[in-house]
């Protein structure tokens, strides 16, 4: 199976191959189909796997096709991986003129705010800081109403009791017609009840 198998554009086919990237992981290659279909997709994959390109790959499939608004809002646990996450979109979409910010703690918010309002393609945050400038500035709401995909990265994290407030907060400003994508390490009881309750029906890839 090569990257072109598996419906992407030519361009991202290419941008994998400058990558050294030859040929896709199973978590790509199971995921990326059902993504770039339009289904959402729970994925239990390690770092290491090749979980990021499964969803950015398919992710900016679409952004390149239509390139507006906050395309995606990717949430992650940490800031580590937050920064880690925007160098993979940075390389995959390098070709893309793309747009990336990192929302995270620790940075100014007058900046993060502005950042947001200029309408990035791709978001990156960790829960706490999003939800403060949702929260606190009444124009950041809108930036993400015509958002298309939310991913939870190490969703088992994200989806802990500790992110509840959170989450909801960010859930609110994304439409419902959105594709949800999460990425865990592990099966937890937060993932199962999410994924009984899963209205569109999402694909489950386990490796
Ligand atoms: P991740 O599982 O997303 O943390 O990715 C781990 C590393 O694997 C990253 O540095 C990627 O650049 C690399 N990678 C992702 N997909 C592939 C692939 N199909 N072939 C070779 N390397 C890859």
């Amino acid at each position: 199976v090569t990257f072109s198998d598996l419906g992407l554009a030519e361009w991202a086919v290419n941008t994998c191959k400058e990558l050294g990237m030859k040929r896709p992981t199973p978590v790509q290659h199971h995921c990326i189909p059902k993504i770039l279909s339009g289904q959402d997709v729970m994925g239990l994959a390690q770092t290491g796997s090749g979980k990021t390109a499964a969803f950015a790959l398919p992710i900016l499939h679409r952004l390149a096709e239509n390139p507006f608004g906050v395309f995606a809002l990717v949430v992650t646990p940490t800031r580590e991986l937050a920064y880690q996450l925007a160098e993979q979109f940075r390389a995959l979409g390098s070709g893309l003129g793309l747009r990336v910010a990192v929302i995270v703690g620790g940075m100014d918010m007058i900046n993060q705010a502005q950042s947001l309002m200029q309408r990035p393609h791709v978001v990156i945050a960790t829960p706490g800081r999003i939800k403060v400038l949702i929260e606190e500035n009444p124009d950041i709401p809108a930036v993400f109403s015509n958002t298309k995909f939310l991913v939870l990265d190490e969703a088992d994290r994200v989806l802990g009791v500790n992110f509840e407030a959170e989450l909801r907060v960010i859930f609110q400003c994304l439409p419902k017609n959105r594709q949800t994508l999460l990425f865990s390490a592990t099966m937890t009881s937060n993932l199962e009840t999410l994924l009984e309750l899963s209205a569109n029906k999402a694909y489950f890839y386990k490796a």
